[in-house]
């Protein structure tokens, strides 16, 4: 799953290069305006206040910005980050020994939040609320709760799955903000930014056709860049125009709209196998042979959200925006319409 170059998670391979990219500070931290705003007032007073920001909740898909920004507010904090993420939390234990050696006012960042256990999530309320800790000590009628104070800390939560943190917890976050994807001009300017760095040449032509295929995450972006840039320096000169990039783009398989070889096979087994739906998730998941939460938590969200696959009560249909994409870059006859939100197969070649 994670081999795919278009998706928004970390690959392991990619963690220097991507410290060497990422932003230091909020200037160069491009796009997501509102939200950048909003945190830099909320940095700004606890600043002047000489207290901890408030906790807070960085939501949205991977690739889009939480960890670099957390960095980011730490820095403008004055202050120390300690990082983990909820997988690598297995006990109790585990956040009580981070918890117990934070310095004041400092961060504490936990990545895939929603990925804590219960155990753990709820020793975390006393810590959010009191900046406390209740240790008990002893078992069975010999037991006893202790207090242990902590110092004042910010914890500073990303997730991609809001919708999975209980209530209690997501309550005790004072700042929740959720990252979208990036449009064109932004992305634009990060490769522009990021092709600096790596000392590369890189178009503006060149930048606008990465762009346009890098799903309107950062993360796929810089990762498309460096692709593209082992392209020119091998096939070209080692700068990145337009042919360059489209070149290299096609050969690594990324479409136009940044569609992968995957995305591909879903909306043609729809189209040509389903007459343009709708089809159930599991027919989809047995004819892919590919589980039906990687299709739903993976493969969907970007093509729901470019309007390339729409959810039915009855199933997953393809639109029109689908059918012209399929039909003019893939060439595919022209069978199907959509009226009405509801596909009809013509079973020739509908003439335009
Ligand atoms: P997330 O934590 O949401 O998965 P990261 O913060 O790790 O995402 O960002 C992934 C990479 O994308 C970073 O290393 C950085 O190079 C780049 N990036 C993310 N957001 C921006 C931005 N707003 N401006 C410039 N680069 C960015």
């Amino acid at each position: 799953m994670s081999s795919r170059l278009i998706t928004g998670d970390k690959f392991e391979s990619e963690k220097e290069v991507e410290l060497s990219l990422r932003p230091k500070n909020f200037t160069e931290f491009t796009g997501q305006e509102k939200v950048k705003d909003k945190i830099k007032v909320f940095v700004e007073a606890a600043k002047r206040r000489g207290e901890p920001l408030d906790h807070t909740l960085l939501c949205g898909p991977p690739g889009l910005g939480k960890t670099t920004l957390a960095h980011i507010i730490a820095h403008h904090m004055d202050t120390e980050i300690k990082v983990t993420s909820g997988p690598a939390i297995n006990r109790k234990g585990d956040i009580a020994a981070i918890l117990t050696s934070m310095k004041p006012n400092s961060i504490l960042f936990i990545d895939e939040i929603h990925r804590l256990s219960r155990d753990v999530e709820e020793y975390l309320y006393s810590a959010m609320e009191d900046f406390a800790l209740d240790i008990v000590t002893g078992d069975g009628l010999g037991a006893r709760t202790m207090r242990f104070q902590l110092v004042p800390f910010t914890l500073v939560g990303a997730t991609t799955r809001a919708g999975l943190l209980k209530a209690p917890f997501r309550d005790r976050f004072g700042i929740v903000e959720r990252l979208n994807f990036y449009d064109r001009a932004s992305l634009v300017q990060i490769l522009e930014h990021s092709a600096d760095r790596l000392k590369t040449n890189l178009t503006a032509e060149g930048a606008e056709e990465i762009a346009k295929r890098s799903r309107g995450t950062p993360r796929i972006a810089n990762r498309l860049l460096r692709r593209v840039r082992d392209y020119a320096e091998v096939k070209g000169d080692g700068k990145i125009t337009t042919e360059l990039a489209k070149y290299a783009l096609d050969q690594l398989e990324v479409d136009q709209l940044g569609l992968d070889p995957m995305d591909r096979k879903i909306l043609f087994l729809i189209y040509e196998k389903f007459g343009g739906g709708p089809v159930g998730i599991d027919t989809m998941s047995s004819a892919l042979s590919e589980e039906t939460d990687t299709l739903e938590e993976v493969y969907e969200p970007f093509l729901i959200q470019e309007g390339l696959l729409q959810k039915t009560p009855r199933g997953r249909m393809v639109t029109s925006l689908t059918i012209e994409h399929l039909v003019t870059v893939y060439g595919l006859p022209r069978t199907v319409t959509i009226r009405n939100g509801v596909a009809s197969q013509t079973g020739f070649d509908i003439e335009t």
